[in-house]
């Protein structure tokens, strides 16, 4: 799908945004992300070898923990990751039976695991390592923003919302339209400074991050903003010293 059609065509895009300023990286999103969709349309969510030297595991959300700048002033950032629902995802051209598509009616990109053949292109494709392959059906699962769940009818309403975004205990996680401006979401973009992921790729991500508030004084007062961006642009993300709590 050209960025033409793209934009012609997406009326409404649901995402989440991610508040880094409040998000104390406690897994509750991680592990209500698991429970719900490894026993809902998306599962089960394989794990394997569990009690060995070499886990694995699916988990379409993961929190990675890691330090930025330097002693003393370092910042421990909690940061939140899942598929982000590309607006021109470049994991959906590369798939060559159509298995992984973006909807129209709501912008959420899926799997069709019928079709999906474990090729891996896709995966190669996400410049967000958002995709997870299924080694015990040998298929690629990701994040689906809990599709079962958000337009489920016999949930009371306040359910029909992704299950980390329920979990979080801190209220860091939004859900919403980003094409609507009036929306929740779109308002936390607007007034909060709510930025993409690595923009420079024009995938342009659906999900936002809200930045965090470096404090850098001894009096607690907030001085500047931590943009995950701009670190990550210095830094790929360090494997030595990122600690993936659910690997
Ligand atoms: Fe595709 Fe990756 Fe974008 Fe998700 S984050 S839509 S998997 S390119
Ligand atoms: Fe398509 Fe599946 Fe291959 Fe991904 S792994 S490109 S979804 S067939
Ligand atoms: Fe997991 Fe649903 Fe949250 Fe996506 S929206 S990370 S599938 S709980």
């Amino acid at each position: 799908m050209s960025q033409a059609e793209v934009q012609e065509t997406l009326a409404k895009q649901l995402a989440l945004v991610i508040d880094l300023n409040v998000c104390v990286g406690c897994h509750a999103c991680v592990t209500s992300c698991k429970e719900w969709n490894t026993s809902g349309a998306a599962g089960p969510l394989a794990d394997l070898n569990a009690y060995d030297e070499q886990p694995t595991g699916t988990f379409f959300n993961r929190v990675q923990t890691f330090e930025a700048d330097s002693f003393p002033n370092t910042q421990t950032i909690h940061f939140p990751k899942s598929c982000l629902h590309c607006e021109d995802p470049p994991c959906v051209p590369v798939c060559p039976t159509g298995a992984s598509y973006k909807r129209k009616s709501d912008g959420i990109v899926l799997v069709d695991y019928d079709k999906c053949i474990g090729c891996k292109y896709c995966s190669w494709a996400c410049p967000y390592g958002a995709r997870e392959f299924d080694e015990e059906r040998k298929v690629m699962t990701k994040c689906t923003l809990c599709v079962d769940r958000i337009y489920d009818e016999s949930l009371a309403p306040h359910d029909r919302k992704p299950a980390c975004v329920k979990a979080c205990p801190t209220g860091a996680r939004l859900f919403g339209d980003v094409k609507d401006p009036d929306s929740d979401v779109s308002k936390a973009i607007r007034e909060r400074g709510g930025y993409q992921l690595m923009p420079e790729w024009e995938t342009q991500p659906s999900n936002h991050y809200l930045p965090r508030k470096i404090t850098t004084s001894a009096c607690g007062s907030s001085q500047d903003e931590f943009r995950l961006g701009d670190f990550l642009r210095t830094k790929s993300v360090p494997s030595a010293t990122a600690e993936e709590g659910t690997r």
